[in-house]
């Protein structure tokens, strides 16, 4: 058996010739038709009506936060079982990311815990649809509004899963997106942030490109900005994987239906994995799993046996809380920290063969049981 990847991004479109297209016209910075396009799409996607295509899913966030005017001082509450992005855009504006607390059964950050961990500092929320499985969206937006908090969604592992019939990313003031090689759809490195709220849009614009004004003369800026812009050919293949989007989300979706099938056949009580009340919820970036405490290996034990059967895993994220950068002995998180230390992300891509899932499931079954 070959080795089995984390990830692979399946290119089946129209990629190659849009950036063709790019090369031959010669549009291949920032100005060109398929950001345009690229950035309408996912918006009119998304159901919101702006788009805004950067550089990354990192600047994203923090372009977001810089529209809100969140600044040195200021709280902003987000899981502390995220990725490590999310936690730095706070940083970036100079504002104090606080940690909460998880959800035991769906990893998503607990809205009761958001609302214990408002202060009147707080002034921003930022939700993360962890691992591709929408938060619980009626509650954080509820809690939200209540205290007149704006909500910045990280979406960035989640495009097109759905809450209660609305796409993620448009629930919240501004949703943020990231189109990295393993996401759900990919332009290399890539991010989009969509809104329906003109001024957010238009400061998050003016920001992303040196600050230029948009109606002045040339070379006339408005503000210090940055240099988060994506190239035409970075959005000639996000154009292409729009394009085939529900292709990938029903590949993904296929994928995680054989794993859970194998996994309630062969690995009943050993693994747990996210709890998910309506399939719309789920795009399945990856496929994890946590290990119960009937097993008694533990975690990195398991994934060192696994990488001998040439099949690549990934750890869980380590909770924010406890590495370097944002250490706060403080504080814990129990269920964070257990989802961290027990959890694994199994090989998950929109092409993955049956007979592959299969491999991983009897390889995990052999390694738990032996
Ligand atoms: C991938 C990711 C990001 C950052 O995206 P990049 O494009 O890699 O900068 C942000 N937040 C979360 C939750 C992510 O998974």
């Amino acid at each position: 058996m070959d080795r089995i990847s984390i990830a692979y991004p399946v290119f089946r479109g129209n990629e190659r010739k849009y950036i063709d297209e790019c090369i031959d016209t010669s549009w291949v910075s920032a100005n060109g038709r398929f950001v345009k396009e690229f950035q309408q799409g996912f918006a009119d996607y998304c159901g919101c009506k702006y788009g805004l295509a950067c550089s990354n899913g990192t600047v994203t966030l923090h372009l977001a936060l810089i529209a809100l005017g969140i600044k040195p001082g200021d709280e902003v509450i987000m899981p502390t079982l995220t990725y490590i992005a999310t936690a730095n855009a706070v940083r970036m504006v100079g504002a104090t990311p606080v940690f909460v607390e998880s959800d035991p059964d769906t990893w998503n950050v607990s809205p009761e815990a958001i609302e214990k961990a408002i202060t009147p500092k707080t002034k921003a929320i930022i939700p993360v649809h962890l691992y591709g499985l929408s938060c619980d969206m009626t509650a954080i937006m509820d809690i939200a509004n209540k205290h007149n908090i704006p909500v910045v969604e990280d979406a960035a592992e989640a495009h097109g899963a759905k809450w209660d019939g609305k796409v993620v990313g448009s629930m919240g003031a501004i949703g943020s997106f990231s189109f990295f090689g393993n996401k759900i759809i990919t332009c290399g490195e890539g991010g989009m942030i969509v809104t329906n709220d003109e001024e957010l849009f238009e400061t998050m614009k003016l920001y992303h490109s040196q600050g230029v004004d948009p109606k002045q003369k040339r070379y006339w800026h408005l503000v210090s900005g940055f240099n988060y812009r994506m190239t035409n050919m970075q959005a000639a293949v996000g154009l292409a994987q729009l394009e085939d989007i529900e292709w990938h989300k029903a590949q993904r979706r296929r994928v995680a239906g054989t794993y859970n099938k194998l996994f309630k056949e062969k690995l009943d009580g050993l693994v747990k994995v996210q709890r998910v009340d309506d399939p719309e919820n789920h795009v399945y970036w990856m496929n994890c799993i946590m290990l119960t405490d009937k097993v008694k290996k533990d975690r990195d034990q398991v994934m060192a046996e696994m990488e001998e059967k040439n099949i690549e895993m990934r750890p869980l994220f380590y909770p924010m809380h406890v590495m370097p950068p944002f250490e706060d002995k403080s504080v814990t998180f129990p269920i964070a920290e257990k989802i961290g230390s027990r959890g694994i992300c199994l090989p998950t891509h929109a092409g993955m063969d049956e007979s592959k899932i299969e491999y991983v499931v009897d390889s995990l079954e052999e390694i738990l049981t032996k």
